[in-house]
């Protein structure tokens, strides 16, 4: 299927990390950063030599377009969508991608930053990748393969979709979204436009896996009203608020319920910011947990802590504000096995080992799944993300192209041909 096709992938990719699209979590703007719209940009225009015509970008940084069904029968329209922004945790200005071609398990050392190297043992994962082809940045920025991986990748099934007309497929969207590193990425989407079924993000690491859960997410604002008073005249009166967020935090419980404690299926509570005076203090939290239910829980405990503590100071007050980020998606792609039984070929038909994972995180699926577009994951070969130390190979970018096209194939193929388009 494959053999006489030359991936592009790789070379898109190699193009489009040297674009900066760091969102930014401060902005206000939608998309956060202006500069993301110039990949968009760029990937209409690349659809469009493709040959998809109707490709186009809109007033937010989306991109939308669509690769044509070549079968009457009636398929299920599947789209596929990966991001276009960088996470802001790690410059991605000045991206200078680099192949470290057939890779024999040495200790790739950065070369604009010795003191980065990306070794084996910290990275296991590269026992699977001898022989491979191995994309680095310089040492000085991220790379960008979360989630530009994605969107070469997507862009290359486009291309072998329309230079190989003989492999039968329904219609299929193509999605790219600006933002999601900041939790922002399907704000401003439009699903009718969009016109899709069921979707796929590209958005995970290792070769062949597949997620199909997410954390449930809350997040919570305490608000610590305390007493202000000149510090000269301040006894008996003042109550600062910023001593009783230190209280607070102290009392979290150090083994358990925090990140830097679990791992796995167990959820936290996590203080992410505080910002305040002595008349008034905000702590923001971020609450996970795989259940809607074990969320609630940890909201009660830690609301419950807080209300013993405060009943030393009996002038202050307190506020706790829970705000919901989003669900697990496997409460929505349980009610449709197959959306994930046909990725799930996919990858064996790909050759690849299945594994499936349970997200510690969100992705835009989890959120499309709750807007009525069933969402899994799929990888797209992306590895230490958000780090200086990111890489990814040609090969496992390749294996995403293929679990795709085998993807869009075993949708057809499953849909019975009396069901035909008029
Ligand atoms: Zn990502």
């Amino acid at each position: 299927m494959f053999k006489d096709y030359s991936f592009t992938a790789a070379e898109r990719f190699l193009r489009y990390v040297c674009i900066d699209t760091q969102s930014d979590p401060q902005s206000s703007s939608f998309p956060s950063t202006e500069k993301q719209k110039v990949l968009s940009r760029l990937l209409v225009e690349e659809l469009k030599q493709i040959g998809i015509m109707d490709a186009h970008t809109d007033a937010w940084g989306y991109v939308y377009g669509t690769i044509p069904a070549n079968t009457r029968k009636k398929v299920p329209v599947i789209c596929f969508c990966a991001h276009i922004d960088t996470a802001p945790d790690c410059s991605g200005t000045g991206v200078k991608p680099i192949v470290h071609k057939n890779y024999q398990g040495q200790d790739i050392v950065l070369p604009e930053d010795a003191t980065q190297v990306i070794k084996m043992k910290d990275y296991p994962y590269l026992q699977t990748q001898i022989g491979n082809d191995i994309i680095t940045a310089s040492g000085k920025t991220l790379l960008g393969s979360d989630d530009k991986a994605g969107v070469a990748e997507i862009m290359d099934l486009a291309n072998f979709l329309l230079t190989n007309k003989k492999n039968e497929h329904g219609e299929i969207k193509i999605l790219f979204t600006p933002d999601e590193e900041v939790g922002r990425g399907t704000e401003k989407v439009d699903l009718k436009k969009l016109g899709a079924d069921f979707a796929y993000t590209l958005d995970s690491g290792d070769a062949g896996s597949l997620e199909d859960e997410t954390f449930s997410a809350d997040a919570v604002q305490v608000i610590i009203h305390g007493v202000s008073a000149h510090p000269g005249y301040a006894k008996g009166k003042m109550v600062n608020a910023l001593k009783i967020a230190g209280e607070i935090l102290a009392a979290l419980p150090k083994d358990r319920l925090s990140p830097e404690s679990t791992k796995g299926r167990r959820g936290f509570i996590h203080p992410v910011r505080v910002e305040g005076i002595a008349e008034k203090c905000t702590i923001d939290f971020i609450i996970r947990d795989f259940e809607t239910r074990g969320l609630k829980k940890k909201e009660d405990y830690l609301r419950t802590q807080i209300e013993e503590l405060m009943r030393t100071y009996t002038n202050a007050s307190f506020e706790f504000i829970v705000k919901e980020q989003y669900r697990n998606m496997k409460e929505i792609l349980d009610k449709y096995p197959h959306v994930v039984e046909y990725a799930k070929e996919a990858i064996a038909k790909a050759g690849l080992k299945l594994k499936m994972e349970s997200i510690r995180g969100g992705t835009d699926g989890s959120r499309l799944s709750f807007m009525g577009l069933p969402c899994p994951n799929l990888f797209a070969g992306e590895q230490a993300i958000h780090s200086k130390h990111e890489f990814i190979s040609i090969q496992d970018m390749n294996k995403a192209v293929e679990t795709m096209v085998h993807l869009v194939k075993i949708w057809s193929d499953r849909t019975p041909s009396e069901v035909e388009k008029s």
